[in-house]
């Protein structure tokens, strides 16, 4: 069994709207390139911040800009009209604990996927560490600040028990080539996040999107994951897809990692209960042949 939770309709754009991407047509096309890579487990977790309820939690100035659709919309949408698990990527909002329960408590979700994509900085305000345009990076922290603040704020998010899984959760080394990458052993970094992971048995995100950006690695890393699974984190596989043909990209690299750590399980959802299931071999012949026509690995 193989699962792909961590999944987008559309881009990330205002452009892809929700009457063109929201539709069952379109959520075939998942299924279809899903199956055809055997991947069983398949739900989709559009952000949080593009529906107009987000608003109540926080209203920064790139969710005013994005927060659009209507989210009950989009769960009926879901539940009525497609076979897919029905998820959501929410955000962490330090200090907005309460309002984000508030708002998944409305919903029937089978997962929440807890993102942290903003981190606060020393001077005051937030920044993205994986955006240009309200980046942390033009603040001009450093990167000893940065993965500083985002791994504290991860252990936070974890510990907010707001979520079932923690997505990409060394994303701050996206654009992390050169000066944006801290000197030495990162661990010291990890180790502002993992008690909290590990102490709320919040699930942890393998996911291949990582390979697709510039830091052209997993999120995790290597050696964050083996401190994970060494802490007894379960692990949910994703590959945070915006478009059909980026669903189980390169799972080939993420269950050959989880093979030599040991790890024989992944999670699944229902309800936001959570099982455990044996990792099942992709779907062989058939599922190379689809990724090659799919244009993998180029
Ligand atoms: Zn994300
Ligand atoms: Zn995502």
């Amino acid at each position: 069994m193989l699962t792909d939770y961590h999944v987008h309709l559309r881009a990330d754009d205002l452009d892809a709207r929700a009457a063109d991407n929201f539709t069952s047509a379109n959520a075939r096309r998942y299924r279809e390139a899903a199956s055809a890579r055997g991947i069983s487990e398949l739900g989709v977790s559009e952000h949080v911040y593009r529906f107009r309820e987000a608003l109540a939690i926080w209203e920064h100035p790139f969710w005013v800009q994005n927060a659009i659709d209507d989210l009950i919309a989009y769960c009926a949408f879901v539940r009525e009209q497609t076979d897919l698990k029905l998820g959501l990527e929410v955000d962490y909002i330090p200090g907005r604990e309460a309002q984000t329960r508030q708002l998944l408590e409305r919903l029937e979700l089978d997962y929440v996927i807890g993102s942290v994509h903003f981190v606060p900085l020393a001077g005051g305000g937030v920044g993205a560490v994986d955006m240009a345009e309200h980046g942390v990076w033009s603040s001009g922290a450093g990167p000893e600040e940065v993965w500083s603040a985002y791994f504290t704020t991860l252990g936070q998010a974890a510990a907010s028990g707001l979520f079932d899984i923690l997505a990409h959760v060394d994303l701050v080394k996206v654009f992390s080539a050169g000066e944006r990458r801290p000197q030495g052993d990162l661990r010291r970094f990890y180790e502002l996040a993992l008690p909290a992971i590990i102490g709320s048995g919040v699930a942890v995100e393998l996911s291949t999107a990582g390979l697709r950006k510039p830091c052209a690695e997993l999120y995790p890393s290597r050696e964050l994951l083996e401190l994970l699974v060494a802490g007894g984190a379960p692990i949910a596989l994703s590959s945070d897809a915006h478009r059909a043909q980026d669903l189980g990209y390169r799972y080939e690299r993420a269950l050959a990692l989880l093979s030599e750590l040991g790890v024989q399980e992944l999670c699944v959802f229902e309800r936001r209960r959570r099982s455990l299931a044996p990792i099942g071999a992709p779907g062989g012949a058939a599922a190379e042949d689809a990724a090659i026509a799919a244009g993998e690995g180029t």
